[in-house]
C-alpha cells in the first residue's frame, strides 16, 4: 500500500503544465467522442467550431493545431493549411468532381418491331485524382483533419516541412495515419489528423491569443 501511494503521489506531481506535451492517444482521427455527443460528419455544430487564422476545425483540434503552428512558426518552419473542416455539401461536390457518374445506354431489340431500343442506363462513378472519401467519410467533416502545405504549394513526401510534421506533429496530439504513408498507393503526405491526446486536460486559451482562435459565426 505505501508504494501505491507513493505511485499515486508522483503521478499527482507531474500533472500538466503550459509547457506539457501532448501525445496522441489514437493512430488516427478521433472522432468516437463526437459521435457520442450526437455531432454529425460534415454537418458540424457551428458552436463546436474554432477558427484559427481561416482554419476551421472541431474545437478540441482547433486548440492542438493552433499550439502546433506556433511550434512550427518558433521553429521557421513555413507551414500552412490548405483544407480544414468540409462540410457534406463540400465533401460531395469534390467527389462528384473527382469521381464523376458516367451514364452508358443500354439496347435491346424490341421483339414486336425488331428495332435496337434503349431500354435503359447503366451508370458508374470514375474517379480520378487523389483517393477522395465518399460524402461523410472524411475525417475533414469532424474538423479533425487537415491538409497541410508549405511555402510552394500541398506537403510532399521528401519537403523539409513534412519530415519536421513527422518529427513533431505528435507532440500536439496530430498524426499521419497509416493509409497516407509515403510509399503507399493512397500516400497522402498533406493529410493529418487529430487523434485525441492522452493528456485529457487541453490547454485551452490560456495559451493562445484569444483573438487568433475564434469562434465561428
Ligand atoms: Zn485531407
Amino acid at each position: 500500500m505505501p508504494i501505491v501511494a507513493l505511485i499515486l503521489t508522483i503521478s499527482a506531481a507531474v500533472a500538466p503544465t503550459p509547457t506539457s506535451e501532448y501525445a496522441p492517444a489514437n493512430d488516427e482521427a478521433y472522432t468516437l467522442d463526437l459521435e457520442v455527443d450526437g455531432y454529425r460528419n460534415g454537418a458540424m455544430d457551428p458552436d463546436r467550431l474554432m477558427e484559427y487564422r481561416g482554419c476551421v476545425l472541431e474545437r478540441d483540434a482547433a486548440y492542438m493545431y493552433a499550439l502546433l503552428m506556433e511550434a512550427a512558426e518558433e521553429d521557421g518552419v513555413p507551414l500552412g493549411f490548405e483544407d480544414c473542416y468540409r462540410s457534406y455539401g463540400s465533401q460531395a461536390a469534390a467527389y462528384n468532381s473527382r469521381c464523376p457518374i458516367t451514364e452508358t445506354p443500354i439496347f435491346a431489340v424490341d421483339p414486336l418491331t425488331g428495332a435496337n431500343v434503349q431500354t435503359g442506363v447503366q451508370s458508374a462513378r470514375v474517379c480520378s485524382g487523389p483517393p477522395t472519401a465518399r460524402p461523410g467519410a472524411s475525417n475533414h467533416g469532424w474538423g479533425r483533419a487537415v491538409d497541410f502545405t508549405d511555402g510552394n504549394g500541398i506537403l510532399g513526401c521528401s519537403d523539409a516541412t513534412f519530415r519536421w510534421m513527422q518529427g513533431n506533429a505528435h507532440r500536439f496530439g496530430w498524426v499521419h495515419p497509416d493509409w497516407a504513408h509515403c510509399g503507399m498507393a493512397t500516400q497522402e503526405p498533406w493529410h493529418w489528423e487529430y487523434a485525441g491526446v492522452t493528456d485529457s486536460i487541453l490547454p485551452g486559451f490560456g495559451r493562445l491569443d484569444p483573438k487568433l482562435l475564434q469562434v465561428v459565426q
